[in-house]
């Protein structure tokens, strides 16, 4: 017997297969291919399955064991390490990641003499900061450099292409204009080098709206992308709809523990909560609260939840618990009630990454029991 357990991050695989197909289709309209980036939801074995049904034909992730697990079950598939390799960790990259992206020239030295003694090949992206100040070259002289070594000095290196990340630090939205100075760079390496660059990578989901926008400038035909198939948080962000998407394809449940009426403001000198934070309480008088089981181990932020009841709100909480005012919900909700929440892409890292949580999956259609 299988007793069903929570909290629970509850996946929709048909879903997710949609979002992928659409993604790949709306991408691949204007000569754009779709990475599909998986460290978003851990990895989650599943998860990158569907990714594969959907379509994909290159998959990314910032975790070399998520990579691992994609070579060994879809050898198929490009694999593509994003997070800058660290010195320590080339050797195992190399088991598991095709391709990675780099902005430092003893990585790619050391890259290429342990390719060497192995007597393989990597694939390189070089990575160009545009302003939004995480990775990257930040000095022209120096990529166009090291883009020449890469191609004609280290010969177990494999000059990919070149792209960019926005938005993830810096806060810097993709446009035309830093979009077009990556197309312009491209250009250049590709007239020194005398051959066409395979991949000019236009950053992740940040780069989706200006996708839809039809602004991506020619030249950008490629693109990582996690958060905007898992999810629609950016649209509120961003400015943007794409409805053909589904927003829910991940739930998180939580069960009600407690439900009393208290104040809405604490009682007592106020210090600091769990976290070190002085918060600031609003008394709106007695409220009927209720106590569901995750916490700020499990979700991250839960004020950043999105209960399904319209009409619950998020207070709070700590750890293991989260707080809500149940007091305009239409429902009349008991103690070992399932309460559904939607999230935000801090929700969805957080959760899928806790072993408290439990996984349970609504499986793609076609593979399901008819
Ligand atoms: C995480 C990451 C992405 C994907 O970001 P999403 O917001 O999930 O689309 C793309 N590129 C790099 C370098 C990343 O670290």
């Amino acid at each position: 017997m299988t007793i069903e357990q929570y909290p629970q991050l509850q996946i929709d695989l048909e879903k997710v297969k949609h979002n992928v197909e659409t993604m790949i289709a709306t991408c691949g309209k204007q000569g754009i291919t779709v990475s599909g980036v998986v460290k978003g939801a851990n990895g989650i074995p599943e998860v990158i399955d569907t990714f594969v049904a959907g379509g994909v034909t290159t998959l990314s992730s910032s975790r070399l064991p998520q990579l691992a697990y994609i070579k060994e079950n879809h050898p198929e598939i490009t694999t593509l390490m994003l997070r800058l390799p660290m010195l320590t960790e080339i050797d195992d990259m190399l088991a598991v990641a095709d391709i990675s992206l780099n902005s430092e020239e003893v990585v790619l030295k050391a890259i290429n003499n342990a390719c060497h003694e192995k007597g393989i090949t990597h694939g390189v992206v070089l990575m160009v900061d545009l302003g939004d100040l995480r990775e990257g070259f930040f000095d022209e002289t120096e990529l166009l450099k090291v883009a020449e070594k890469v191609e004609y000095q280290w010969t177990n290196l494999e000059l990919k292409g070149i792209g960019t990340n926005l938005g993830c630090y810096g806060s810097i939205e993709p446009d035309e204009v830093n979009l077009g100075k990556l197309v312009s760079l491209a250009q250049t390496i590709e007239k020194r080098i005398g051959r066409k660059l395979e991949i000019v990578s236009g950053g992740a989901t940040t780069t989706v709206p200006l996708v839809l926008k039809g602004g991506v400038p020619e030249g950008i035909n490629h693109l990582r992308i996690g958060d905007g198939i898992f999810l629609r948080d950016m649209e509120y962000y961003f400015d943007y709809t794409f409805d053909e998407l589904y927003g829910d394809c991940f739930t998180i449940i939580a069960e009600l523990i407690e439900k009393k009426e208290k104040p809405s403001h604490p009682i007592g000198t106020i210090s600091v909560d769990a976290f070190g934070n002085k918060p600031e309480y609003v008394d709106i008088g007695n409220r009927l609260r209720g106590l569901v089981a995750i916490g700020r181990q499990d979700v991250g932020d839960m004020t950043k939840l999105i209960p399904e009841d319209p009409d619950i709100k998020v207070i709070g909480g700590s750890s293991d618990h989260t707080i809500l005012d149940l007091t305009d919900s239409q429902k009349d909700y008991q103690i070992g009630d399932k309460l559904r929440f939607h999230m935000e892409y801090e929700g969805l890292v957080f959760s899928s990454n806790s072993e408290y949580v439990h996984k349970t999956f609504i499986p793609i259609a076609s593979e399901g029991i008819s």
